[in-house]
């Protein structure tokens, strides 16, 4: 039997429904027992007193699920690699360790336990690497499979670049990128990990309260449009027509959920995100943006529609092990935490209460 990486990963539109998650909610206890045991009289007002503080609990409180949002793992094996390549990209090479160590330990003992971790993509270095004799070693994808098994929680993945470039070694750099072998590549990821069961773009549902948030991963790693993504400048990515007319569908039908989009290419100004956030723009529920790839935090408004939105960046991994971020999400609002640092609120949106027909996210 295959290795099952994310065995509780969700299937598409499932939906989870969680109460208060971590925050606990006593009851009251009568301090007025009557020696002995008591009337039934008294017995009837304790559990009166029981449902009530029960009652009030649950108004009090906001149910709310944790999630973790990190990036650029940069996971490597570079056994049998060309010389020059492993000179050129050793330097990522001590994250693997900590992130087999992140996962076995951090993220078994944060309270409250988050439901599971989005990545936003460069998983691994590359898909595969030019050998040191002949031919290529192809086999990080079912390395990082290995390693990402060890999660206690589910994991949804936006691939970045380097999970669909093969690196050889360059006439003037020491490592050249080459995305040729992007259909390959995610052909390999889908067979390896359950959330890329539906593609490598998606959409799954968590339920919290009332409110339901719909996530969408995106895939926009490939830079493969060459001149046309360079002569536009910057880091362009393009989203092929196919995936953009599945996101259109997905928007138009967003009622009033919350959206939280993952990518691994930070959406901007440029000509290939605009196509991107107009399409975005058909829901009014687009709360969030999560994004890898430029290996800094930060917490940025982008447009889309007339509407800022927050897009977030946990800085990446592979650059530090404190790199990655708490998200909470409730009924009410989001709350995103400082990264490294699950215990200090940085920002919160607040979100117009569910059912009323409009979906806003404020505080940016
Ligand atoms: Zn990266």
């Amino acid at each position: 039997m295959k290795p099952n990486p994310s065995r509780n990963v969700p299937m598409r539109g499932w939906l989870v429904g969680r109460d208060a998650f971590g925050v606990s909610c006593a009851a009251p206890r009568s301090s007025n027992r009557r020696a002995g045991g008591g009337t039934t009289i008294w017995r009837w007002l304790d559990f009166c007193s029981l449902f009530l503080g029960l009652a009030l609990c649950s108004l009090a409180e906001s149910p709310a699920i944790d999630f973790i949002h990190v990036s650029d793992t940069h996971l490597m094996d570079l056994r049998g690699v060309h010389p020059r390549l492993v000179e050129a990209r050793k330097h990522y090479a001590p994250a693997t360790d900590a992130f087999r160590q992140f996962l076995t330990h951090q993220l078994r003992t944060l309270r409250p336990r988050p439901s599971f971790v989005i990545h936003t993509g460069d998983v691994v270095d590359a898909f595969g690497f030019e050998a040191a004799g002949s031919g290529s070693v192809r086999s990080q994808v079912e390395m990082a499979r290995r390693l990402l098994s060890r999660s206690p929680v589910p994991l949804f993945v936006a691939l970045g670049n380097h999970d669909l470039q093969l690196y050889r070694p360059g006439e003037l750099a020491l490592a050249v990128a080459d995305q040729s072998v992007a259909g390959l590549a995610r052909a390999r990821w889908i067979r390896a990990f359950d959330c890329f069961q539906d593609g490598t773009y998606y959409a799954f549902q968590h339920r919290v309260g009332a409110r339901i948030y719909q996530f969408v991963v995106l895939d926009n790693g490939y830079r493969g449009a060459g001149q046309r993504g360079l002569a536009a400048g910057g880091s362009t990515a393009w989203l092929a027509a196919e995936q953009l007319h599945w996101l259109a569908q997905l928007m138009a039908a967003c009622k009033d959920h919350i959206v939280v989009v993952a990518l691994h290419i930070p959406l901007g100004e440029d000509a290939g995100s605009r196509p991107v956030r107009d399409t975005l723009a058909k829901c009014p529920g687009v709360a969030l943006v999560l994004a890898g790839h430029i290996h800094s935090e930060a917490l940025e408004p982008i447009r889309i529609g007339g509407r800022q939105v927050l897009q977030v960046r946990s800085g990446a991994f592979a650059l530090s092990p404190s790199n990655w971020r708490r998200i909470r999400l409730s009924d009410r609002h989001i709350e995103l935490f400082e990264v490294g640092n699950p215990g200090r609120v940085i920002r919160t949106l607040e979100l117009t209460p569910a059912g009323t027909g409009v979906v806003k996210a404020q505080g940016h």
